[in-house]
Formats: C-alpha cells, sequence, structure tokens
C-alpha cells in the first residue's frame, strides 16, 4: 500500500481525504493506494515528516500552518514553492523529501480565462496571498494588493510583485480575489473588506479562497450582479488533482475530486 497524506493543525475539517480518496477510487487505485488526515503540532512537523518514508509514505499534502516549515525541512524545491516561500505538496523518494506548490497553478486552473492583461485586485497578504499573488504576476496580469495590516501588503508586494493599494475601487477590477480568512467565520464581508455588493458586475470574475458548508456571503452578492463567480472548493480541487498528479502521474479525475469535495459523492 502507498501511503498519501495532509499534515495540519487542525485538520479534522479538511476536505482532502475524501477528495483524495474519492480521486484514487475513481482511478482504480483504492486497494493500491491510501490518503488520510493526520494532525501534527507545529513543534512534530519535523519529525513526523522525516518518518514518514520508512511507513510507507510517498508523498503528503501540507496545510495550515505547516506550509513555510514544509518548505525549510525539504532537501529539494521546485522554482515556485521556493519563490512563494511555501509548499503544499511533498514527494518522498527514498529519504529524499522534494517540496512543490500546486496552489498557485491550482489558482490558475480554476479560472474561467487566463489572466494576462487584466486588472487584478487580491485581499490579504498571508499564505494563501502569496500564492495568487505569485501566479497572477507571472502570468502577467496588472496585480493590486490591499490587506488590512498595510505593512504586510507592501512587504509581499516587494517581495512578490503588484502594487500595495489602500482604498481600492472594486468595481474597476477585472477579477477580484478574496484570499483573507474573512468569511471562515461568520464575519461580514462588506464590514471587514474592501467591498460593497454593488461593486461587483457581470463581466468581472469574484474568487473567494475560503469554502464552507454555503455559498460565501460574498460569491453569493457577485453571482446576483452577474459576476462569473469561483469558490474556494474548486481551487482546493484543482490544487489537489496537480498534487495527485505529481505522486501518480495519471490524469486526476476532476469530477469525482469535485462531488466529494463538495459532500455529493
Ligand atoms: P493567513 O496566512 O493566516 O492570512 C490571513 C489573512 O486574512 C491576512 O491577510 C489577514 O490580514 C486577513 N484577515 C484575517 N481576518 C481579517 C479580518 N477580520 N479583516 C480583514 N482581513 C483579515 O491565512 P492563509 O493561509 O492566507 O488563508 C487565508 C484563507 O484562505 C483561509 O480561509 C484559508 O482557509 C483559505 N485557503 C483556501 C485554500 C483553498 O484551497 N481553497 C488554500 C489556501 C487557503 P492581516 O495581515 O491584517 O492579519
Amino acid at each position: 500500500m502507498k501511503r498519501l497524506a495532509v499534515l495540519g493543525h487542525p485538520v479534522g475539517h479538511s476536505r482532502s481525504p475524501a477528495m483524495q480518496g474519492a480521486a484514487l477510487a475513481e482511478l482504480g487505485l483504492a486497494g493500491e493506494w491510501s490518503y488520510e488526515a493526520i494532525d501534527v503540532a507545529p513543534d512534530e512537523l519535523e519529525r513526523r515528516v522525516r518518518a514518514m518514508p520508512g511507513e510507507g509514505f510517498s508523498g503528503a499534502n501540507v496545510t495550515v500552518p505547516h506550509k513555510g516549515a514544509a518548505l525549510a525541512l525539504a532537501d529539494n524545491l521546485s522554482e515556485t514553492a521556493r519563490e512563494i516561500g511555501a509548499a503544499n505538496t511533498l514527494s518522498f523518494a527514498g529519504e529524499e523529501i522534494r517540496a512543490d506548490n500546486t496552489d498557485a497553478q491550482g489558482l490558475l486552473d480554476a479560472l474561467p480565462a487566463p489572466p494576462a492583461g487584466v486588472r487584478a485586485l487580491v485581499l490579504g497578504a498571508g499564505g494563501a496571498a502569496r500564492a495568487v499573488v505569485w501566479a497572477l504576476a507571472r502570468e502577467g496580469a496588472a496585480v493590486e494588493v490591499w490587506n488590512r495590516t498595510e505593512l504586510r501588503s507592501r512587504n509581499l508586494c516587494a517581495e512578490l510583485g503588484g502594487t500595495p493599494v489602500a482604498a481600492p475601487d472594486p468595481a474597476t477590477y477585472a477579477l477580484v480575489v478574496n484570499s483573507t480568512a474573512v468569511g471562515l467565520g461568520d464575519e461580514d464581508p462588506f464590514a471587514e473588506l474592501p467591498l460593497r455588493p454593488s461593486d461587483f458586475q457581470a463581466g468581472q470574475t469574484v474568487v473567494d479562497m475560503v469554502y464552507g458548508a454555503t455559498p460565501s456571503a460574498l460569491l453569493t452578492a457577485a453571482e446576483a450582479s452577474g459576476a462569473t463567480v469561483v469558490d474556494g472548493i474548486e481551487i482546493l480541487v484543482r490544487q489537489g488533482a496537480l498534487s495527485l498528479r505529481i505522486w501518480t502521474g495519471l490524469e486526476p479525475p476532476l469530477e469525482a475530486m469535485r462531488a466529494a469535495a463538495r459532500g455529493r459523492a
């Protein structure tokens, strides 16, 4: 049995085991590969990861709060992981640990059209925003970044590209990406973020990285105004599909992954 896992703290809420389990079943690999969730405290991460190759693991996804630490303990880094400064995918070849970042390409794969030449507003300057800004800037979008704590957006742009913006006019952007944690709890995005429901319109794409049981208030308002919306589950599916391809070399079954991630399977 080849084992895979997602490492996080906490990790019980993760939809990756259901999603990757469904993908393995769809590929006919359920008897050969398995995928589990492992809760690892930050001070245990290195010991846990180094033990994994000897326990039959071929790879792992890494989620909050371990994406930076996972990069630091890897022997080999993809260019994307190195530049973003975070890894969400580890692969083991013998004792050697390779780190990749599929969050960036996962976002691009989830967009309805390539973002080259598009004005994009990214909200947030945490780990998720780093991958989003890196991906959009690299594809040639004109990226502006707003964050509640301005110093962080200034630092992020200095490192990864994009321009910090203090008071954006969201109606003027073709692409708006919420990569803050607003919406994870019961916060009102229109109170916490520089957005109003009337800012959205047809022709715009609005992405909310946050995912929960119901459509977010942000995406509900954007969709009602005619904007194209992309939710956090689609982004989860796309990054997970890329990780699965790295581990198995096989084409990921997107529909089965979507259905499982959305609790429809
Ligand atoms: P993080 O590193 O902790 O960053 C949190 C960000 O949210 C910071 O920019 C923070 O601003 C901002 N923020 C938090 N509360 C806020 C509030 N009340 N008002 C305004 N801004 C607020 O977290 P992360 O790893 O970037 O994750 C962000 C979100 O993306 C999470 O909900 C996570 O679940 C989601 N995510 C989804 C996927 C996916 O596959 N769909 C992948 C990665 C992350 P300050 O700097 O001012 O604190």
